[in-house]
């Protein structure tokens, strides 16, 4: 499935899940090599090395690593709408040292209404989707209001 615009889709793995990310990037190469690629810093080498090693040219932008504050770039990208869609293969079975950050990139796609896959079941779903192409389609604003129980 390939979208009518090029997409800036965001790519974070935990260590935990790096292979797993790197598996499904190269998986999907031919749909992420259309689009920009926004990464935190060792996710994004490991998935450039993984693609040169195949011959496949994408374009990839690292930012930090995530404990040095690369989640957080990419959360203010978010908040300046300059991420489309992301995956964020998080380790949910040890501790984080940037946890806060974390915490933020997830709360301010969920503020800012960019879809955030948390595996790669819902990743699949999330670039297979035809809405990408409808242009009638848009999406919904979350709401925020007030609800009293009776
Ligand atoms: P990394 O960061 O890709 O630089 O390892 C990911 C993270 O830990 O959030």
């Amino acid at each position: 499935m390939n979208t009518n615009r090029k997409l800036t889709i965001a790519l974070v793995a935990h260590d935990a899940r790096k292979a797993d990310m790197v598996e499904w990037a190269v998986f999907n190469a031919g749909f992420l090599s259309h689009h920009h690629l926004v990464c935190t810093g060792t996710t994004g080498g490991l998935i450039r090395d993984a693609f040169l090693n195949k011959g496949i040219r994408a374009e990839i932008t690292c930012m930090n690593s995530g404990p040095m504050g690369g989640d957080a770039e990419i959360a203010a990208l978010v908040v300046r709408k300059q991420v489309d869609l992301a995956i964020f293969l998080i380790d949910d079975l040890s501790a984080q040292p940037h946890e806060a950050d974390i915490q933020m990139l997830l709360r301010q796609c969920r503020i800012h209404n960019v879809p955030i896959a948390c595996n790669r079941y819902s990743a699949d779903l999330m670039i297979t989707s035809s809405l990408w192409n409808d242009k009638n389609y848009v999406p919904t604003e979350p709401k925020y209001a007030p609800f009293k129980r009776n």
